[in-house]
């Protein structure tokens, strides 16, 4: 029997959080005695298959159409199951909006439960997970003879190049019969390195007091320290940053190794997407604040003062 990871491909890239899936999904393999299979659905696949043929799966699928183009989901989930479900014990995908939109349709066709951003393998079938913002951890056991999960890619490290290659075989890709059509696509282009993946963020809260306050503060250090920006969710919702900025429960899971908050007050919602960063600075004036029960590091001070200083030093 085997596990099927579906990669998560933008732009004929693999995204990292496709290795962390491939990382529990070996996991669960050397339990289960598995091999592990990767399929790619979209279009245009170039050198991402060569990536792909060296991720450590046992054997690489691309299903590969112009119908697949946008990745949408019910048709990612059709070709998902057209390949021979009597194969499969274990159906992984990152916690992407991509694996969150697609993980769904596959387990309600297959008629099983899913178990969502899981964290931890403890068997073939118990999984940990957090739940109440982060702060409980809960072990879940899939009684269902297929499971179906998302990985949370924090929690797993990325599945390094492997010396072998596992070969590409190309595999249908089914168009479903969609209600609905993706018109347009945008994307924010920007050098910093990505917020999900990123080795250190600068993140911002309502503190900051205004967008340009947001810029004219915190981009002189990201720029220094080559971090990607965050912010809280009160600092998106005021309009300082884009929605794709927001960490936290309802935001992106992050957990780089340096995690520095400014202005931002550390509610549970926003801890739950950071408290695993490996070393947390905050920065805030209330030295209340709870973000300071999480720091390894706290200034209480004026963000105003101290920020621009740091700059110059750093
Ligand atoms: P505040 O709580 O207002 O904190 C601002 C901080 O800035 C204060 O601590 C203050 O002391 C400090 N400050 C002010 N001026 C200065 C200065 N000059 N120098 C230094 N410090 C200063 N929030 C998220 O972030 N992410 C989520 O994903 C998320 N999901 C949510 C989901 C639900 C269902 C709900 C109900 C809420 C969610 N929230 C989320 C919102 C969350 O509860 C908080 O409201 C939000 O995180 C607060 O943002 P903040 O810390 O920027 O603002």
């Amino acid at each position: 029997m085997s596990i099927l990871v579906v990669a998560d491909v933008v732009d004929d890239v693999l995204l990292p959080s496709t290795f962390s899936a491939i990382t529990a999904a070996r996991q669960i393999a050397a339990l289960a005695g598995s091999d592990v299979h990767l399929l790619l659905t979209g279009h245009q696949f170039d050198s991402s298959l060569e990536v792909a043929s060296k991720a450590g799966c046992d054997r690489v699928f691309v299903a590969s159409s112009d119908a697949l183009a946008d990745r949408n989901p019910e048709s990612v989930a059709a070709t998902i199951l057209a390949l021979n479900p009597n194969e499969y014990t274990h159906y992984l995908f990152s916690s992407t909006n991509f694996g969150k939109s697609v993980a769904p349709r596959v387990s309600a066709k297959l008629d099983v439960a899913q178990f969502s951003d899981v964290t931890a393998v403890r068997s073939e079938s118990t999984f940990e997970r957090r739940t109440y913002a982060g702060n409980v951890i809960v072990c879940v056991e899939a009684l269902n003879k297929v499971k179906v999960l998302t990985v949370r890619s924090a929690a797993f490290a990325r599945t390094p190049a492997s010396e072998t290659k596992a070969e590409i075989e190309a595999c249908p890709a089914v168009e479903h019969p969609n209600r609905s059509r993706v018109k347009e696509r945008f994307a924010d282009k920007s050098d910093r390195p990505d917020l999900a993946s990123a080795k250190i963020i600068v993140s911002g809260g309502r503190g900051l007091g205004s967008k340009e306050n947001y810029e004219n503060v915190l981009t002189p250090l990201a720029d220094k320290l080559g971090a990607a920006l965050g912010a809280s969710r009160a600092a998106v919702d005021s309009g300082f940053a884009s929605n794709d900025h927001q960490v936290g429960q309802t935001g992106k899971i992050v957990a780089p190794d340096v995690y520095v908050a400014i202005g931002l007050s550390g509610a549970i919602q926003h801890l739950a997407g950071m408290r695993d960063s490996k070393l947390i600075v905050a920065v805030n004036s209330d030295p209340d604040a709870p973000i300071f029960g999480v720091a390894d590091v706290g200034l209480v001070a004026d963000l105003f003062e101290v920020i621009p200083q740091w700059v110059v030093m750093a």
